[in-house]
């Protein structure tokens, strides 16, 4: 149960081709989940599911499958897992059909209490048909003794811990909610009178729909063909998203709290710069997702920016792979060197993190073997020293190379001149706040910190699985 998920959601209701639409804003997500996709839709009579692994492109792209979602409705979801369970049954949205009628739940992020719940649930005779975590929501909205289908999910809300951000849709409502934290993302949109729910504003753009807000944490949004209500589900705590969706996982040109997910990165990149003064000749970008600190470093130092790796985009995410053979194998597919902009130079290359080392390990040898004569490796963030459990997928402790080496052995270990990270402080400098509130941490930032803000013993005894 709990398969580590980092996800994207999408829904939209009463619109035309609402399963094309879907299938674009899930297209524009798809750097969130590339093992598989699903859509369910609803025409006013009945719901209709088409599920497939893989790409959104590759399977959501003829006539014959679309005709399989009509309706004005629909709810999507792409999927990533990484402990190798990417069975078909697995990919979201998970539907069933409870008394009061067809309910189908899109969830990104990591519930941290499923071992429990599941033991409970099993034991009372729930029969499970997933090991995904979102299907212990479903059981739990089955099972609720409350009436209305709302006061249903909020029953089952109040046993779950962990980070959920969540698209709904029944026989009458599109419901979006994110956890009380409001760990993953989600925004609000309109297209003409259709309202949209997405994971990030990127999935708007595609289908030239009118960003409006995001979702608050702790809120439902219930959209119904009266509107859209707002009730707030839990008691008023404060906001503590996923840092880690700005400085890594959401997509540049997403805008997130007004500014471009771009600009915190090239802001990330400018501080490195500030705190770590290098003589060298050129800034090398790991592509795709080091570029944007790469030109802030640039800007800021004023060393020319050079592309100096290129990027095969015909393979997947490195991570996207389960085992670490084939992990260590696309990295060699993934990046190759453009030697004239490299040889005989003092590089500094720019990634925005560091987790197992492999990517760093191999660009920096890359790097040398084009005839670099000096490879400093510059980091847009803190070194991560903790595990993830909310959605993101940073592995366990045994993993990461920073929870079991200092700089100097990491240095070492990628074969680097010098290797240098982003400082917290400066880190939250570059989303722009003055400082780090230590009480109260504008950031869910435990990879950096340690500081988890949902209790997570459950899964470190239990593990995720
Ligand atoms: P590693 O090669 O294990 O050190 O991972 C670092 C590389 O993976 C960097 O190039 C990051 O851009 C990227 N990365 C960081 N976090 C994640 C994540 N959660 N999922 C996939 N890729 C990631």
């Amino acid at each position: 149960m709990g398969l580590k998920e980092e996800c994207g959601v999408f829904g939209i209701f009463d619109i035309d081709e609402a399963a094309v639409l879907t299938t674009l804003g899930l297209h524009s997500l798809q750097h969130r989940g590339q093992e598989g996709a699903g859509i369910v839709s609803y025409d006013g009579t009945s719901f209709h599911a088409v599920k497939k692994e893989g790409l959104v492109g590759d399977n959501f792209n003829s006539a014959e499958t679309l005709d399989k979602l009509p309706g004005r409705r629909a709810v999507g979801h792409v999927r990533y897992s990484t402990t190798g369970d990417t069975k078909l049954t697995n990919v979201q949205p998970l539907f069933a059909n409870l008394s009061a009628g067809g309910f189908a739940c899109a969830h990104n992020g990591n519930l941290t209490n499923t071992h429990k719940l599941t033991k409970q649930l099993v034991q009372t005779g729930s029969i499970f048909q997933t090991t995904s975590d979102t299907e212990i929501i479903l059981q739990l909205v089955a099972r609720s003794r409350k009436r209305k289908t709302i006061d249903k999910i909020k029953d089952a809300l109040s046993h779950i811990q962990g980070a959920y951000s969540l698209i709904i849709m029944t026989n009458k409502k599109l419901i979006g909610i994110k956890d009380p934290f409001g760990i993953r993302p989600l925004v609000l949109g309109k297209k003409n009178k259709a309202y949209v729910l997405a994971s990030e504003t990127c999935a708007l753009d595609i289908i030239g729909a009118k960003y409006i807000r995001d979702v608050e944490n702790g809120e439902m949004v219930i959209i119904t063909e009266s509107g859209l209500e707002s009730i707030k589900i839990f008691p008023n705590s404060p906001e503590r998203p996923c840092i880690f969706e700005r400085i890594y996982f959401s997509r540049p040109d997403s805008i997130i709290d007004g500014n471009s997910v771009y600009t915190y990165r090239k802001n990330l990149g400018e501080q490195l710069a500030i705190e770590n003064n290098i003589d060298a000749d050129v800034v090398v970008p790991v592509p795709d997702s080091g570029a944007p600190a790469a030109i802030g470093y640039s800007q800021k130092s004023g060393i020319p920016f050079e592309l100096g790796i290129i990027r095969n985009h015909y393979v997947g995410r490195t991570f996207i792979e389960p085992s670490q053979s084939i992990r260590q194998f696309g990295v060699k597919l993934k990046h190759s060197v453009n030697k004239s902009s490299i040889k005989n130079k003092r590089v500094i290359l720019i990634d925005d993190s560091i987790v197992r080392g492999t990517t760093a390990n191999k660009v920096v040898k890359m790097v040398f073997d084009a005839g670099a004569k000096e490879v400093h490796f510059g980091i847009s963030s803190p070194p991560i020293v903790h595990p993830d459990f909310y959605g993101i997928d940073t592995p366990q402790y045994s993993e990461l190379i920073a929870a079991n080496h200092n700089i100097e052995e990491i240095t070492k270990i990628i074969g680097a001149t010098s290797v240098f990270f982003l400082s917290l402080e400066g880190t939250y400098k570059a989303m722009g706040h003055e400082t780090r509130n230590p009480k109260n941490p504008q950031f869910t930032d435990h990879c950096f910190t340690g500081d988890y803000p949902i209790d997570v013993r459950d899964i470190l005894k239990h593990g995720n699985s």
